[in-house]
């Protein structure tokens, strides 16, 4: 609860303009990278701003260390349709031991587990490499308009230990996976489907010292197991499913497996700081029950210690930025397709309620595309583009958008679209879809399974 008592006045004051770019992107998660390098190759000025002191978002911050949404399940194997930026990412944590070999989670679900410090490294040389510049331990704040056009930004503002301070740029894409950007400029948004359902959120967290071996077994046994120490009564275990599984590295562990609640047993709300301090406690709290339950319940598990929490909770969905187009459920769960296609998605709905989660697969081809018109805001500036978690979906199709695959794929388009219409220049809306699915499809992205198939490994 956000308790408001009183106010005091806060003095207007000039900023200075600390930087400009041609495209500004908050946040430097899965779709806030995928976008800044995808500009930067076409030759944009491209500036990056991340709140943290790394890159990778949800990735790294929360400790998500497996990709979904890159392979559609052909059932006799897998084929990779996240390809364009997510080809150099992959391959670069590859170089560096850190990508395990894609496994089937359950029919239609194939993940791939990777190594966090690895994905910090590449994101770091994929920067580098393109010319992205950085701006880490910087949070933007607040939007203010283009002086000579109302209907665009003009700056951006961000806080940082060196103080307040404006950031020029022509094209602002907001991929802070909570829409910041796009809501504190105008732009129209929900949070919660018509009850105020959100999905819960999860603090994720490593174990060293797992005997891999023993542990080998335990997708089939672990469902069966946390049943009973609930049934026990010996353990406070907030979900029946859960998920434990291997990390690239031997004898390294990852456990998806708390939940968080708000008090009045929602899911909490990733907007409001209060609730979000509480979360962080209360999910470190049942990361050590839940190790507890594992050391002496789970085979493989008895000389285990906890590695590290994950540096913030996870979190699934706050707000959903109203688009031109909302992605919706009937899309993805008929595989469908559409006219302004920028990529393709195929995680099954993954949703997590009070106390489990609910999958329900991909119908139709097995993998949809994604459109455009969602990263388009409805309303609002017309210099902006959002991309990722934040993107316009219905709370149901969030729940098999949000995966790092279709964001990385959002990314591309996003910064490719701005990169194109910083170039001559022109608006975002003067850009046909042809010409941008064009350059996307010349830069590698997937718009139709292709041959590039793998032999999953079966969880
Ligand atoms: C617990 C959990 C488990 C999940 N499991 C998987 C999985 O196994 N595989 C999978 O593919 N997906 C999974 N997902 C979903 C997926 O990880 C996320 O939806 C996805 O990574 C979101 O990417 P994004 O780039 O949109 O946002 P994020 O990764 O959240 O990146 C946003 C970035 O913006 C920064 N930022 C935010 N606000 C500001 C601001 N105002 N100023 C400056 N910087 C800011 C953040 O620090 C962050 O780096 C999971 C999600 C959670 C929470």
């Amino acid at each position: 609860v956000t308790r408001q008592t009183s106010h005091v006045e806060e003095k207007a004051r000039r900023l200075p303009v600390i930087d400009s770019a041609d495209i500004v992107v908050l946040g430097g998660g899965s779709a806030g990278l995928s976008a800044a390098v995808s500009a930067a190759r076409l030759g944009a000025d491209v500036l990056l701003i991340e709140r943290y002191g790394f890159l990778g978002g949800v990735a790294t911050a929360a400790m998500v260390t497996s990709f979904c949404g890159l392979y559609f399940d052909r059932t006799e194997d897998a084929c990779r349709i996240v390809r364009g930026f997510a080809d150099d990412l992959l391959s670069l944590i590859d170089q560096q031991g850190g990508l395990a070999h894609p496994r089937r989670v359950k029919p239609g679900a194939i993940s791939q587990a990777f190594d966090a410090t690895a994905y910090k490294f590449a994101a770091d040389d994929l920067v580098d490499d393109a010319g992205v510049r950085l701006r880490l331990h910087s949070y933007g704040v607040a939007t203010l308009p283009d002086p000579d056009e109302a209907s665009r930004i003009g700056h951006l503002v961000v806080e940082s230990k060196s103080g307040r301070g404006a950031i020029a740029g022509k094209v602002f894409i907001d991929a802070s996976g909570d829409g910041d950007l796009a809501a504190i400029s105008g732009c129209a948004f929900e949070i919660g489907d018509e009850h105020g359902f959100m999905q819960y959120p999860t603090t994720m967290f490593r174990m060293r010292n797992v005997e891999d071996a023993l542990a080998a077994g335990i997708r089939k046994t672990i469902g069966g197991k946390v049943a009973d120490a609930i049934a026990s009564g010996e353990y406070d275990l907030p979900r029946k499913y859960v998920s434990v599984s291997p990390q690239p590295f031997s004898t390294e562990w990852r456990a998806n497996a708390t939940q968080v609640r708000s008090e009045s047993d929602e899911a909490i709300d990733g907007t409001d700081v209060l609730q979000l301090s509480r979360a962080e406690m209360e999910g470190r709290r049942q990361v050590r029950e839940f190790h507890r339950f594992l050391k002496s319940r789970v085979d493989g598990f008895a000389k285990s210690s906890i590695l590290d929490t994950a540096p913030q909770i996870g979190i699934r969905e706050t707000r959903r930025i109203l688009g031109q187009r909302e992605l919706n459920a009937e899309h993805v769960a008929g595989g469908k397709t559409c006219q302004d296609a920028i990529g393709l998605g195929c995680w099954p709905f993954e949703t997590h309620r009070s106390g489990t989660v609910d999958w329900r697969a991909v119908g139709g081809r097995g993998y949809y595309d994604i459109p455009l018109g969602m990263m388009i805001p409805a309303e609002g500036p017309r210099n902006v583009l959002i991309a990722g978690r934040c993107a316009s979906a219905s709370p149901e199709a969030l729940a098999s958008v949000r995966v790092m695959g279709s964001c990385m794929v959002m990314g591309q388009a996003a910064g490719t679209l701005a990169a194109l219409a910083v170039q001559e220049p022109r608006t975002l809306a003067e850009i046909e879809t042809s010409e941008l699915r064009q350059v996307l499809g010349n830069n590698g992205v997937c718009f139709s399974p292709d041959d590039l198939s793998i032999a999953p490994t079966q969880a």
